[in-house]
Protein backbone atom coordinates (compact mmCIF):
# COMPACT_ATOMS: atom_id res chain seq x y z
CA UNK A 1 0.00 0.00 0.00
CA UNK A 2 1.25 3.30 -0.66
CA UNK A 3 0.44 6.94 0.14
CA UNK A 4 -0.12 9.70 -1.96
CA UNK A 5 3.44 11.37 -0.89
CA UNK A 6 4.83 8.08 -1.78
CA UNK A 7 3.20 7.80 -5.45
CA UNK A 8 4.05 11.41 -5.88
CA UNK A 9 7.68 11.16 -4.71
CA UNK A 10 8.09 7.74 -6.76
CA UNK A 11 7.39 9.76 -9.83
CA UNK A 12 8.95 12.88 -9.58
CA UNK A 13 11.95 10.84 -8.69
CA UNK A 14 11.81 9.38 -12.21
CA UNK A 15 11.47 12.63 -13.58
CA UNK A 16 14.73 13.59 -11.76
CA UNK A 17 16.40 10.12 -13.02
CA UNK A 18 15.29 11.25 -16.64
CA UNK A 19 16.55 14.78 -16.14
CA UNK A 20 20.35 13.59 -15.05
CA UNK A 21 20.25 11.90 -18.34
CA UNK A 22 20.05 15.09 -19.63
CA UNK A 23 22.81 17.13 -17.44
CA UNK A 24 25.28 14.48 -18.43
CA UNK A 25 24.55 14.97 -22.39
CA UNK A 26 24.64 18.32 -21.75
CA UNK A 27 27.81 18.42 -20.31
CA UNK A 28 29.17 15.90 -23.05
CA UNK A 29 28.23 17.84 -26.04
CA UNK A 30 29.23 21.21 -25.01
CA UNK A 31 32.68 19.91 -23.27
CA UNK A 32 32.03 21.41 -19.69
CA UNK A 33 31.14 24.91 -21.21
CA UNK A 34 27.11 24.42 -21.54
CA UNK A 35 24.64 27.12 -19.91
CA UNK A 36 21.19 25.86 -20.48
CA UNK A 37 19.62 22.50 -21.30
CA UNK A 38 16.01 21.66 -21.52
CA UNK A 39 15.38 19.50 -18.54
CA UNK A 40 11.41 17.90 -17.76
CA UNK A 41 9.58 19.52 -15.53
CA UNK A 42 9.91 17.04 -12.42
CA UNK A 43 6.26 17.41 -11.00
CA UNK A 44 3.49 14.88 -9.74
CA UNK A 45 2.09 14.22 -12.89
CA UNK A 46 3.19 10.87 -14.55
CA UNK A 47 1.82 12.69 -18.19
CA UNK A 48 3.33 16.09 -17.46
CA UNK A 49 6.17 16.44 -20.92
CA UNK A 50 6.40 20.25 -20.04
CA UNK A 51 9.81 21.59 -20.37
CA UNK A 52 12.47 23.82 -18.77
CA UNK A 53 15.03 25.69 -19.84
CA UNK A 54 17.27 25.67 -16.63
CA UNK A 55 21.01 26.77 -16.18
CA UNK A 56 23.34 23.99 -16.00
CA UNK A 57 24.86 25.53 -13.03
CA UNK A 58 21.72 26.05 -10.96
CA UNK A 59 20.70 22.51 -12.23
CA UNK A 60 23.11 21.22 -10.32
CA UNK A 61 22.87 23.42 -7.16
CA UNK A 62 19.15 21.75 -7.17
CA UNK A 63 20.63 18.38 -7.22
CA UNK A 64 23.39 18.96 -4.08
CA UNK A 65 20.33 18.89 -2.02
CA UNK A 66 17.96 15.71 -3.06
CA UNK A 67 15.17 17.26 -1.36
CA UNK A 68 15.08 20.07 -4.22
CA UNK A 69 13.60 19.99 -7.89
CA UNK A 70 12.70 22.10 -10.39
CA UNK A 71 9.56 22.18 -11.37
CA UNK A 72 6.81 24.87 -13.76
CA UNK A 73 5.88 27.14 -11.04
CA UNK A 74 2.09 25.99 -11.56
CA UNK A 75 2.62 22.39 -10.93
CA UNK A 76 4.48 23.01 -7.77
CA UNK A 77 1.83 20.81 -4.46
CA UNK A 78 1.69 23.19 -1.44
CA UNK A 79 1.17 20.03 0.17
CA UNK A 80 3.99 18.37 0.02
CA UNK A 81 6.75 21.23 -1.86
CA UNK A 82 7.58 24.71 -1.01
CA UNK A 83 9.21 27.16 -3.55
CA UNK A 84 12.28 28.36 -2.49
CA UNK A 85 13.17 29.63 -5.33
CA UNK A 86 11.64 31.49 -8.75
CA UNK A 87 13.35 31.79 -11.61
CA UNK A 88 12.27 33.17 -15.41
CA UNK A 89 10.09 29.88 -16.42
CA UNK A 90 10.40 27.47 -13.61
CA UNK A 91 11.00 27.29 -9.99
CA UNK A 92 12.79 25.47 -7.39
CA UNK A 93 10.89 23.30 -4.54
CA UNK A 94 12.37 22.10 -1.50
CA UNK A 95 10.23 18.64 -0.46
CA UNK A 96 8.74 20.23 3.15
CA UNK A 97 6.37 16.63 3.43
CA UNK A 98 8.53 14.21 5.80
CA UNK A 99 7.21 11.35 3.88
CA UNK A 100 7.88 12.42 0.63
CA UNK A 101 11.58 13.89 1.71
CA UNK A 102 12.28 10.69 3.46
CA UNK A 103 11.31 8.81 -0.34
CA UNK A 104 13.07 11.45 -2.36
CA UNK A 105 16.61 10.98 -0.36
CA UNK A 106 16.66 7.18 -0.67
CA UNK A 107 16.31 7.45 -4.56
CA UNK A 108 18.71 10.40 -5.01
CA UNK A 109 20.76 8.89 -7.96
CA UNK A 110 23.32 10.93 -6.71
CA UNK A 111 23.76 9.79 -2.81
CA UNK A 112 26.55 7.55 -2.07
CA UNK A 113 26.12 3.73 -1.85
CA UNK A 114 25.28 2.69 2.01
ZN1 LIG B 1 4.91 19.28 -14.53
Amino acid sequence: MQTREERIAKTESLFRNVNERIAEASERFDGGEADDAQFLCECADPTCAERLEVPLDEYEQVRDDATTFVLDPAHVRPEIEKIVRRRHGYAVVKKVNAAAARIVRKLDPRAEPA
